[in-house]
C-alpha cells in the first residue's frame, strides 16, 4: 500500500457538509453519491474506505497515486460504507473473507459509470475498495500517448505491413491496454479485419470481432487462437502474453502471416526478449517473428496552470550526479492550485522507447545476444531509451525530475 503523506479535504467538497449534519430522511445514499459526485470531479479512478481505530478515512487513487482525502468519525463511516454495501449488493453482514459487488451509476455526469465494490475484513473493521470501470482512454493517434514522430512513423509503418508481433511492454499499471486501444483505434476496420481475444472482455468495441477467453467452457488461449485463425483476420490483438501456452499460441498467429498485438511484462524494450525466452520460445522463433516493442511508464504531467521553475532539490542533484548527468540550474517544479486540487500535478503521459528490431537485432537474437549487446546496439545507433525520453519531457515542462527518478528508480532495479 502506498503511503500518504498530505489531506487533501479540498477534494470532497460535498460530501465533507453532509458528515458534519445528522443524518436526515430522504436520499438514502446521499453521502456516498456526494462521495461518487466528488471523486470523479477529482478524476479518481479508485476510492478507499479504509477502517482506522474508531474512524474511517477516505483516499482516492488519481493519476496513479492514492492521496489521503478526509477522515470521518465512525458513525458517519460506517453509515457510508452501508450506503455502498447496499447499492452494490453486498450483505450488509460482514463476511468473513471477501465480497464482491457492482453497480452502475449516473451521478451529476454525462456518462454512466460501472463500479466494482470490494468488501474485506479487516482488524480494524470492514474496508471497502470501489473501482470505476470505465471504458480504456484511446487517444486519436500515438503521439498524444506521448510517443515521438519518428517513432510513431516506424508504428505506422509496422501496421500496415502484414505478420509479425508487437508487444508493448512494461509493469502493471504502465498504460499498455491504453496504448493497445490507440493502436486499434488507428487501424482502419473498414478495410481490415480485427479479431481480439481477450479475458474477460469487458468493454465492446464497435467493429472488432471480440472473443472471450473462458476457462471453465474449454476455450483457454490456445484453442481460441486456433478458432480466431479460421476466421482469417488480418490483426489479431490478446492481453497478457503470460504463460509458455499463450506465448506459443501467439507465435502461430504471427508466424501464419498475421499481425498480433500483445502486452508483456518486462522492464524495457530489450528485457522482452529475456522474457519471451522465459516464456519457452527459443531464439529462431523470436528472431522470426518479433518486430516491435513498445516499452513505457507513465509520468504525471505537471498541471500547466502552476507548474513553476527552480533549482533541483538535492535529491534530483544526487540522482543525477549518480547516473553521470549534468545538472541544470533550474528544473520545472510541481506547486499546487485550485485547478490541480493542490497536487501540482493533473494527468499522465507516457514515457516510451520503441524499438523497431532491424536485421542486425534478428541476428543478434539469433546468436543469443543478452539484454546488455541488444541495449547496447540500440545505443549505438541513436535510439531514444525510455530515461532519455523521461528527461526530455521533465526538461519541456510536461513532467518533473521527481517523477522521472521515479521511474528510474524502478528502472535500475
Ligand atoms: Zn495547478
Amino acid at each position: 500500500m502506498s503511503s500518504t503523506t498530505d489531506r487533501h479535504p479540498r477534494l470532497l467538497p460535498s460530501l465533507a457538509p453532509l458528515l458534519e449534519k445528522p443524518p436526515g430522511a430522504g436520499d438514502e445514499a446521499l453521502e456516498a453519491h456526494a462521495l461518487l459526485n466528488d471523486a470523479i470531479a477529482a478524476r479518481a479512478t479508485d476510492v478507499h474506505l479504509d477502517p482506522v481505530q474508531a474512524a474511517y478515512r477516505i483516499r482516492l487513487r488519481i493519476d496513479g497515486r492514492v492521496i489521503d482525502a478526509m477522515r470521518m468519525d465512525a458513525a458517519g463511516g460506517l453509515r457510508v460504507v452501508n450506503q455502498f454495501k447496499v447499492l452494490s449488493g453486498l450483505n450488509p453482514v460482514p463476511s468473513r473473507m471477501s465480497a464482491e459487488g457492482g453497480f452502475s451509476w449516473q451521478g451529476d455526469v454525462d456518462e454512466e459509470v460501472f463500479l466494482r465494490v470490494t468488501a474485506v475484513n479487516c482488524v480494524a473493521g470492514e474496508k471497502l475498495a470501489i473501482r470505476f470501470l470505465t471504458s480504456p482512454h484511446s487517444f486519436r493517434d500515438t503521439l498524444d500517448l506521448g510517443i515521438g514522430e519518428q517513432a510513431a512513423q516506424g508504428i505506422r509503418r509496422w501496421m500496415d505491413a502484414t505478420g509479425g508481433m508487437l508487444l508493448v511492454a512494461g509493469p502493471t499499471g504502465a498504460g499498455k491496454t491504453t496504448t493497445l486501444y490507440t493502436l486499434l483505434n488507428q487501424l482502419r476496420l473498414s478495410d481490415s479485419h480485427v479479431v481480439t481475444l481477450e479475458d474477460p472482455v469487458e468493454y465492446e468495441i464497435p467493429g472488432i470481432n471480440q472473443i472471450q477467453v473462458d476457462g471453465h467452457s474449454g476455450l483457454d488461449f490456445v484453442t481460441g487462437t486456433r478458432s480466431v485463425l479460421r476466421l482469417d483476420p488480418d490483426y489479431v490483438l490478446v492481453g497478457e502474453v503470460r504463460s509458455p501456452a499463450s506465448a506459443q499460441a501467439c507465435l502461430n498467429v504471427a508466424s501464419s502471416g498475421r499481425s498480433l498485438m500483445g502486452t508483456l511484462h518486462s522492464r524495457d524494450a530489450v528485457g522482452v526478449v529475456s522474457s519471451l525466452r522465459h516464456l519457452e520460445l527459443t531464439d529462431a522463433e523470436i528472431s522470426a517473428n518479433l518486430g516491435m516493442v513498445i516499452a513505457q511508464r507513465l509520468v504525471r504531467r505537471l498541471c500547466e496552470q502552476c507548474r513553476s521553475q527552480g533549482a533541483p532539490a538535492s535529491e534530483d542533484i544526487e540522482w543525477l550526479e549518480a547516473i553521470g548527468l549534468p545538472i541544470p540550474e533550474r528544473v520545472w517544479l510541481a506547486k499546487g492550485c485550485p485547478h490541480c486540487n493542490d497536487l501540482g500535478y493533473q494527468g499522465r503521459i507516457g514515457v516510451f522507447e520503441v524499438w523497431q528490431l532491424t536485421p542486425d537485432d534478428h541476428a543478434r537474437i539469433l546468436r543469443h545476444a543478452d539484454e546488455a549487446i541488444l541495449r547496447r546496439a540500440l545505443l549505438e545507433r541513436g535510439e531514444v531509451l525510455m530515461l532519455s525520453d523521461g528527461l526530455a519531457k521533465a526538461e519541456a515542462g510536461i513532467t518533473t525530475l521527481r517523477e522521472v527518478l521515479r521511474m528510474g528508480a524502478i528502472l535500475s532495479h
